[in-house]
């Protein structure tokens, strides 16, 4: 008899983190723990493995069971509902998608905040979509969920779930293929997560400690990258040019795969709708400022979604959403290469909060002239990364069909 092989899953450099694996393993042997950069990779318990195989027939870096969309179409959208909208990262287009869908009897995934972490829940009550809304900026932990949406997708219910780019293409082939008439895709157009390290040293730079964060973006005091975080005394502190937010815009301790992220394939996915920012273009300014959402139709699936809400949908084009939001389908690779991602576990864990805030956190500017090679290396990375980006959204844009 030929002797099993051992699983093989994708290594530190391209595994995706979607926790797939962990699921589909029927001896519950897959854990995650953190790496040295502050993300999680698979580690499999050997000595209970039976090598079944089923964690790689899960992993989308692997391989992909749903095919991609055949044509993909951008709108400008939002809602005038001004509650659901300032819970909202921007325009609040999931949140009404969400709402028709939990109406109609289906259940609801998505990420919640909990504590200090990030974690993927099922709901199916209206009451409990606010915990859903607004954007974590950290990567959510999405243990027993593909296990849980396919329990319902079994008994017949209607399940929307919505995730990054690879914990989408993750359901899919997590999800036998009978049942994908009733699954339903939101995938969000994904800078990249940053490492839970980067967190956690943010959190620790307060004086006060910090007990819980309340939002990545809270717009009740500022429209964009404004954050609220709890304080043991129960004060909220509010931050927004903070050293979180410079290491994670500049790319220095995203997730290995992120910059090489299997998941931006073009115009084109393998989800029902596609949201993110709208950024670009002269038109919506008005709407800008309360937040917009760019939501790209990829399915009838995903249009007949967005049909029974009663959110305003404005035409748009690829030329005026695509070279204001990169992050649509690429995936900032120079980074890849940047010496400060290399020592980025080195960094976090003995530089001080002063020298790390240069280091990681700096936004291309320093009043401390030591500091100034650091900072250039930045800036040339920064620019080289937005010629690249600039050249590839030219040759994406060309092949665009025009009307
Ligand atoms: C890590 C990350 C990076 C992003 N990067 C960009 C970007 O570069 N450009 C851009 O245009 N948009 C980006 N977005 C998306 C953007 O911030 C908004 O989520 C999006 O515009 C949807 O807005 P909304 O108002 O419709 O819904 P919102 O209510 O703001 O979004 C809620 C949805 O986001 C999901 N969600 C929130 N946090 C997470 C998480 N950590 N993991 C998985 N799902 C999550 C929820 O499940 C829910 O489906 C990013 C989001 C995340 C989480």
């Amino acid at each position: 008899m030929s002797k099993k092989q051992n699983p093989k899953l994708p290594g530190s450099y391209s595994c995706a983190g979607c926790m797939a694996c962990g699921d589909a393993c029927p001896k519950q042997c897959i854990s995650f723990p953190l790496g040295a950069d502050g993300h999680w990779q698979p580690k499999i318990d050997m000595n209970r493995c039976i090598q079944c195989h089923s964690c790689e027939r899960a992993c989308p870096v692997l391989h992909r069971k749903k095919e991609l969309s055949v044509q993909s179409v951008p709108y400008a959208t939002w809602t005038n509902n001004d509650g659901i909208r300032r819970l909202s990262s921007s325009g609040g287009t999931f949140a009404q998608i969400a709402t028709s869908f939990l109406l109609e009897g289906g259940v609801v995934i998505g990420a919640r905040i909990e504590g200090l972490d990030v974690r993927h829940i099922l709901i199916q009550e209206i009451e409990d979509l606010p915990v859903l809304q607004s954007s974590k900026y950290i990567q959510s932990d999405t243990q027993s969920i593909y296990n849980q949406a396919k329990e319902c997708l079994k008994v017949g219910k209607k399940v929307l779930f919505s995730g990054t780019g690879c914990q989408v293409a993750a359901i899919y082939n997590f999800i036998p293929e009978k049942y994908w008439n009733n699954l339903f895709t939101i995938d969000l157009i994904c800078h990249g997560v940053p490492s839970r390290y980067d967190l956690w040293r943010y959190l620790g730079m307060h004086d006060k400690r910090i007990v819980g964060i309340k939002s990545f973006r809270d717009k009740s005091w500022k429209i964009g990258y404004a954050m609220t975080c709890i304080a043991e005394d129960g004060s909220m502190i509010r931050d927004d040019n903070n050293y979180f937010y410079n290491a994670f815009n500049n790319n220095k301790s995203l997730r290995w795969s992120c910059y090489n992220c299997k998941f931006k394939t073009g115009l084109q996915r393998c989800s029902d709708i596609t949201i993110g920012d709208f950024w670009g273009g002269e038109k919506f300014q008005e709407e800008r400022k309360k937040g917009l959402s760019l939501c790209v139709i990829h399915t009838n699936k995903g249009r007949a979604l967005l049909s029974k809400t009663n959110i305003v949908v404005r035409e748009t084009s690829w030329e005026e959403c695509l070279p204001k939001n990169k992050d649509y389908f690429y995936p900032n690779n120079i980074f890849r290469y940047n010496p400060f991602r290399w020592f980025y576990p080195y960094l976090v864990r003995h530089l001080s909060d002063q020298v790390l805030n240069h280091v990681i956190g700096s936004n291309g500017n320093t009043e401390s002239k030591k500091y100034i090679p650091l900072v250039l290396i930045d800036v040339i990375f920064q620019h080289f990364n937005y010629f690249l980006a600039k050249k590839a959204i030219n040759k994406i844009l060309w092949k665009v069909p025009q009307k």
